[in-house]
């Protein structure tokens, strides 16, 4: 098949992409039900996944090898932007299908994509990423998790943090040493982990806004076959770099295209609502939220663009990010002052305003803080001087990182 499509083939797969739409974008109503770990809201974006697959929709760039589609860059774009139009129905998917699939289909052997990527394609598993430990965040190269070879598969010792949706998810990527007298950055492998294997203990983490989306992962002497080493052993690091790239698009591009302002369109609706639309302030800092928005999703486009090109994720990636975080910051504080006193209330007229405050919290931490963004942006974007990292060509095993600073 050719690369672009004429017009009247675009246009015949933006009507059958409408048609779905129409009928499967209905939004996900809780129905008054609490969800404080998602499985309500996993259990429609599955759903949702499991159409578009019967439809011959799911994974349209992915080799139909391994249960894609074999379609076009054009047919992905287009998809994306009337998926944008609709309510997003597979938000909980984001990991799995914004940073696992990609892994998989990038770095995985035949064996690997032919026994995992169809069924994650179409959600019939959900997988999520294990790379951050009590000791090793934004430095996740500290990562003290090991792996070690035992005749025919690798043991698996140490524990994970912060892993959203892993008490929903079947398989997992994971991160960990496997060479710990090499400098730190050079002996981290990445490997697929069967999440219902014995010794992986999944233990969910209370969040302040009242929900349990992450969690807390052990793992005592868990097995993993030899064949369940992802990319080149001792690689980990710069596939690691690869799948942050991804998440980085993945937050901060979200899983459509084209202009949006969701924000500014919700918070007009209140202003309006609530009387104060006529505010000089409030129309002042309504309209510098819109140009925020906008300048975001153009760079989420450019971003999207070079995907569609054929190029993997880059540092770019990390802008869209950023300046995602500091639009909801700005519309988390706009809001506030909107909505007045009602804005802290749990439950009322504040319209859950005081869980979207607290929520946005993360957005300036989960895949890397803002601070780590603008070190990428300075160091790979505008080609400043990198940050100085003394440990650099340290063995591993001789540094003070974790629990070996005892
Ligand atoms: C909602 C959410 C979901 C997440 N989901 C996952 C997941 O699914 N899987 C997973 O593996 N992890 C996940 N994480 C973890 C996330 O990747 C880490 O929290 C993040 O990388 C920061 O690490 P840390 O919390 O250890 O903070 P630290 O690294 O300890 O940082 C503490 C502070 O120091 C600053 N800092 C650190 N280093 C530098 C530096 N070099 N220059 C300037 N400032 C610096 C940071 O910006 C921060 O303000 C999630 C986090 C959140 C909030």
């Amino acid at each position: 098949m050719s690369d672009t499509l004429s017009p009247a083939e675009a246009d015949e797969f933006r009507a059958r992409c409408t048609a779905f739409l129409e009928e499967h974008a209905t939004g996900i109503s809780l129905d008054g039900q609490p969800d404080p770990r998602g499985s309500i809201r996993m259990g429609h974006a599955k759903t949702f996944q499991g159409a578009l697959t019967d439809a011959g929709l799911a994974g349209l760039t992915y080799s139909s090898e391994y249960g894609g589609q074999s379609l076009t860059k054009d047919h992905e774009r287009i998809w994306r932007e009337e998926y944008g139009k609709f309510p997003n129905m597979t938000s909980e998917l984001t990991i799995s299908h914004g940073m696992c699939v990609p892994m998989l289909n990038e770095y995985g052997t035949h064996e690997q994509k032919s026994a995992y990527l169809a069924d994650a394609i179409a959600a019939r598993t959900v997988w999520c990423q294990m790379f951050s430990e009590p000791g090793a965040g934004s430095d996740v190269a500290s990562l003290q998790t090991k792996a070690e070879r035992d005749g025919d598969v690798w043991v698996i010792n140490g524990q994970k943090v912060w892993t959203t949706t892993a008490h929903l998810c079947d398989y997992g990527i994971i991160i960990a040493r496997t060479d710990p007298a090499v400098a730190k950055h050079a002996g981290i492998s990445m490997f697929i982990i069967d999440m219902n294997a014995p010794g992986v203990e999944v233990r969910p983490i209370n969040q302040i806004d009242g929900g349990q989306h992450f969690n807390e992962i052990f793992f005592t002497d868990v097995e993993v076959p030899a064949a369940h080493l992802l990319g080149d052993l001792n690689n980990g690091w710069n596939m690691a770099t690869a799948m942050l790239m991804y998440e980085r698009v993945a937050i901060g591009s979200g899983s459509t295209s084209g202009v949006r302002h969701n924000l500014t369109d919700q918070l007009i609706e209140t202003a309006t609502k609530l009387g104060r639309i006529d505010e000089p302030v409030i129309r002042d800092q309504l309209m510098q939220l819109y140009i925020m928005e906008t300048t975001a999703s153009l760079v989420s486009m450019r971003t999207r663009a070079d995907l569609q090109a054929g190029k993997t994720p880059g540092p770019g990636g990390s802008l869209g990010k950023l300046i995602g975080t500091l639009n909801m910051n700005f519309a988390r504080d706009l809001g506030m002052e909107i909505y007045g006193s009602a804005g802290v209330a749990w439950d009322g007229d504040g319209g859950n305003w005081a869980r979207f405050a607290l929520t946005s919290l993360q957005g300036g931490i989960a895949g890397g803080t803002n601070e780590i963004q603008r070190n990428i942006i300075g160091d790979r974007v505008l080609g400043l001087p990198r940050d100085v990292d003394v440990s650099k060509n340290v063995p591993f095993n001789e540094l003070k990182v974790g629990t070996q600073r005892d």
